[in-house]
């Protein structure tokens, strides 16, 4: 049932006796991976980014230093991937349905006696709907420290492994999603089947663009006929590895940063 974390970091392994008798509960770091269940083109599995979310975390708990307290809740394979629901085989959660499982985890968390909980999200269709959800937890609990987090904003070597065109535009099922699949799951990759497509051009001088600041909405199918958003023909094992050792040691840091955290409170000064 672990699948890639380590069992003795692996939530759902404890017993109540475990958790009742555990010690500075307040600072034991719970993580909760959301990832998604969604088209990644003709050569990736559906499970990419719960794929990448739980290689991520297993090897970072594998690394973390064993005097840190912190556990992996089961993934939630399901997220809010309505984007791509053309495509076949993409499973999809409204963004209530998303944001009422996510309070509801997260108020059971809390019961148990818990204070830090991370949403360690790899889909990048969700970001929203955890953040509303981690600042509502927190409202209302507060002294709940939640924390909406990327899976890939850690400082890592995607960045100098990709091509700038790569960098700008390789969102979905790309080079650096197809690494990191040849290096966690290499017989799901097919890589015989692995294509470049770039989505339509804006024009050169329009502030707008497909994400960032000043972005539009968009499903899959306007900007790819394929799936990919990338270019996957350039992906290898090696630099899929490199991938993730590198984020995989900034969420050590993440852990570690998070289990010495203390919430400000101005209010109570
Ligand atoms: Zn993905």
């Amino acid at each position: 049932m672990h699948s890639f974390i380590p069992p003795e970091r692996f939530f759902p392994y404890l017993t109540w006796t475990d958790i009742e008798a555990m010690p500075n509960k307040a600072d034991v770091v719970i993580i909760q991976p959301v990832g998604a269940i969604e088209q990644h083109g003709p050569h990736l599995p559906l499970a990419v980014d719960s794929a990448i979310g739980l290689a991520v975390l297993g090897k970072a708990l594998e690394k973390l230093d064993a005097s840190i307290p912190a556990f992996a809740l089961p993934s939630l394979y399901y997220g809010k991937s309505n984007e791509h629901w053309h495509f076949p085989g993409t499973i999809t959660l409204s963004a209530q349905t998303l944001a009422a499982t996510l309070m509801e985890v997260g108020d059971s968390v809390y019961r148990a006696g818990f204070r830090k909980l991370v949403f360690m999200n790899s889909h990048g269709g969700q970001p929203q709907v955890l953040e509303i959800v981690a600042r509502d937890l927190h409202q209302t609990r507060e002294d709940f420290t939640v924390l909406p987090l990327f899976t890939w904003r850690v400082p890592n070597v995607a960045g100098e492994l990709l091509t700038p065109k790569e960098r700008s535009l390789g969102i979905h099922a790309g080079d650096a999603e197809t690494s990191l699949l040849l290096s966690i799951l290499p017989d799901q990759v097919k890589m015989d089947r692995a294509v470049a497509e770039y989505p339509p051009e804006l024009p050169a001088d329009s502030l707008l663009s497909i994400e960032g600041k000043l972005s539009f909405a968009w499903t899959t199918r306007d900007l790819s006929r394929s799936g990919v958003i990338g270019d996957a023909t350039t992906a290898t094992k090696e630099k899929g590895d490199r991938i993730l050792e590198s984020v995989s040691d900034g969420w050590v840091t993440v852990i570690e940063d998070v289990h010495r955290f203390q919430p400000p409170r101005a209010w109570k000064s």
